[in-house]
Formats: structure tokens, C-alpha cells, sequence
């Protein structure tokens, strides 16, 4: 999700997309109100730059390099405005202009790249100010100075802390979406995106990658017998299990119900085989203390591997599910992989 959000970035396109429009509309009004004013250097720059943004509104909504795209175009945007400031003739009311980098800046880049354009340019601003419309020294002078400073430093502030937040809180819907509220663990979404992420690292290491699915055993009865809360707690319980036997490059994930994920990166048929057995004897071997009681767990699992069993997540599902049945029916409590069949005699038929 978070990739996809990155790659999409609708918002910044819409912004940016706007923001073409009005340059391609104020380029052509200012570039008549210059050419009247017989500042044919400034209407010719302002025509040449409406048409380039003409020439970007096909590219945004599609590009994969957004932040690139947008430099380019903010770059040249802001020294424009800087240089409308220096150019005799001009007005000082173009300093209204320069209050608009903060948020135009923030909205498109985010906030690091915001910052810098702000700093930049803003400085840049009123340097030029300065020079064009600060002559001799007097208070005055030193007051328009301070209060475009500053109310400049007030836009940049209020976009610099309006990012940070909309940042933090995009990340933590992302992490929100991407959690299983039960148990705190990822959720099958998370779990598409790991997979892609893992399978390119396996694929660049030429190393294994295998997915287990786990099934617990009789939970119908756990929910009957204690009820649902307990049947909530246990699955808590085997959740905190799972993840705190695996190493850090593997991942655990609720599919959904009472049926688990593991991806193990670097683990083939019998190593993940393995390793699921040894979880399923940790689990098994730690019950669930209730009041006065303790509930046993078990669960049964099957066994994928990438390239011998398929090559996405779909199939590896499914392969890995079909074990796990084979589990259930030949006695529950068990992990079927590839190299650990179920002996002939357990099938049953
Ligand atoms: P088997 O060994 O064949 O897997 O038997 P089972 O009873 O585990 O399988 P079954 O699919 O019949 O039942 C799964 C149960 O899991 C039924 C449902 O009530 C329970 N369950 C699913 N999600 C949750 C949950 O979020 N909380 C609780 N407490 N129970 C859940
Ligand atoms: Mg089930
Ligand atoms: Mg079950």
C-alpha cells in the first residue's frame, strides 16, 4: 500500500495540475499586461513558461517521476517570480507571489523538498527585494523588511508542520491498514505486498523463499467450549508465539479466522518444514493458562516454495492450503511439505 501510494500520489497531481493551468493562464495575462507596459523581456520569458506548462499537463497525471517533473518545473517557476522582483518597472506587490513558494512547495514536494525551495527562494526573495526597492537606511525600511521576513517564515512554518502531520498520518493508516486489529500482527494485505518484496530479494540472492499456512486444530470447539473471547485470546496467544521464534526477515501473517502465514526467507521445502514443525511443538508444548485451566493448542500446516511449488502468491496459497488439508486428514497436528508427505498409511480416503 505504501508503494502504491507512493507511485500514485494523486494528490500531488492534482495540485500540480492546477497549478499548470493557472501558470498557463496568468503566463498569457501578465505577458499582455507586460507587453503593454513595454517589458518585453519578462512577456517573453511568461509565454515561454505558459507553454511549457501546456507542454506538462499530458506528462503529470501519468509520470513515474513526479518529483523530478515538478523540480523542473518549480525551479524556473520560482526564479521567475524572484526575477519579476528585480526587473525595473515591476511592481513590489510581486512579493505577494513569493508568499505562495512555502505552500506550493509543501503541497508538491513534501517536506524536505519544501523546505529547501522555501529557504532557497524565499531568501532569494528578499535579497532581491532589498536590492530593487531598499534605498538609504531608515526604520521604515527595516520594518517592511522584517514583516515580509516574517510573514513569510509564518506561511513556511504552518505548511512545514501541516507536512509533518499529514506525513505521520498517512504513515500510520498505512501501518493500521496493514494490521490485523486482533492480534497486531500483518494482515494478508501487508502480507501481498511482503511477497513481492521478499520474491525480488530472493530472486537477486538466488535464495529460497517458502510460505506455510497454519490451521488451527478444532478451534470451532475452543469458541464452544470457553467462548469467543477466549477463543480471541488464544489466537493472541499463538500470534505472539509465531512471531517471537522467527528471525527478523521472515514474516507472520492472520489470513483471516484461525489460519496463519509465515513467509520464511531462505528457507526451502525441509528447512521451512522444519521450522513450522518446531513452532507447531512450541505452540503445542505452551498452553493457553486460563482461570483455573489450561488450553491446549494445536495446528496444522502445509508447506510452498517458490519456483518448485509456483511462482506467485496465489498458486504458493494454494499449494500450501492443499498440504495443510492433508494435514487435517491424516490426523491434525502436523506440517506437510513436499519432502514430508503424509505417510500412505495416515491418507485417509
Ligand atoms: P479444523 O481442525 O478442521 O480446522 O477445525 P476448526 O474447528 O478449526 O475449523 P472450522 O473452520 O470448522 O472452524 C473455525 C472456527 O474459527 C469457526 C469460527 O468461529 C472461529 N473463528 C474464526 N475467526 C475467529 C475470531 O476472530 N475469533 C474467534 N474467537 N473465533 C474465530
Ligand atoms: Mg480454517
Ligand atoms: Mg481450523
Amino acid at each position: 500500500m505504501a508503494e502504491q501510494l507512493e507511485q500514485d500520489q494523486s494528490h500531488r497531481r492534482s495540485v500540480l495540475r492546477a497549478l499548470l493551468w493557472l501558470t498557463l493562464l496568468f503566463g498569457f495575462t501578465f505577458a499582455g499586461l507586460n507587453i503593454y507596459r513595454g517589458l518585453y523581456l519578462l512577456a517573453a520569458i511568461e509565454v515561454a513558461y505558459a507553454l511549457f506548462s501546456f507542454s506538462l499537463l499530458p506528462i503529470i497525471p501519468k509520470t513515474k517521476h513526479l518529483d523530478a517533473w515538478t523540480i523542473a518545473f518549480l525551479v524556473p517557476f520560482f526564479c521567475i517570480m524572484v526575477f519579476a522582483l528585480v526587473l525595473p518597472n515591476t511592481s513590489f506587490t510581486v512579493f505577494a507571489w513569493i508568499q505562495t513558494i512555502p505552500i506550493i512547495s509543501y503541497l508538491l514536494l513534501g517536506q524536505r523538498g519544501g523546505l529547501w525551495m522555501s529557504c532557497i527562494f524565499i531568501s532569494a526573495a528578499i535579497v532581491a527585494f532589498n536590492v530593487r526597492y531598499i534605498t538609504g537606511e531608515n526604520a521604515m525600511n527595516a520594518l517592511i523588511v522584517t514583516n515580509l521576513a516574517f510573514s513569510s517564515l509564518a506561511v513556511m512554518l504552518f505548511s512545514h508542520i501541516y507536512e509533518r502531520s499529514r506525513t505521520r498520518n498517512e504513515a500510520r493508516l498505512i501501518e493500521l491498514a496493514g494490521t490485523d486489529s486482533l492480534t497486531g500482527i500483518a494482515n494478508r494485505m501487508r502480507m501481498g505486498e511482503e511477497f513481492t518484496r521478499l520474491r525480488s530479494q530472493a530472486e537477486r540472492s538466488a535464495m529460497a523463499l517458502s510460505l506455510v499456512v497454519l490451521d488451527v486444530d478444532k478451534f470451532k470447539h475452543v469458541n464452544d467450549q470457553y467462548g469467543h473471547e477466549t477463543g480471541d485470546r488464544a489466537l493472541q496467544h499463538i500470534a505472539g508465539k509465531l512471531s517471537e521464534r522467527l528471525r527478523g526477515s521472515d514474516m507472520v501473517c492472520r489470513l483471516g479466522g484461525e489460519e496463519f502465514a509465515l513467509l520464511l526467507l531462505g528457507a526451502d521445502h525441509q528447512q521451512a518444514a522444519k521450522l513450522a514443525d518446531h513452532l507447531r511443538q512450541q505452540v503445542f508444548a505452551t498452553p493457553l493458562k486460563l482461570n483455573g485451566t489450561e488450553l491446549q493448542i494445536s495446528f496444522s500446516g502445509g508447506v510452498a516454495t517458490l519456483s518448485d511449488d509456483g511462482d506467485d502468491l496465489s498458486t504458493l496459497l494454494k499449494v500450501a492450503d492443499q498440504r495443510m488439508y492433508e494435514a487435517k486428514s491424516s490426523g491434525r497436528n502436523r506440517i506437510v511439505s513436499a519432502h514430508n508427505p503424509v505417510p500412505e498409511s495416515l491418507v485417509s480416503s
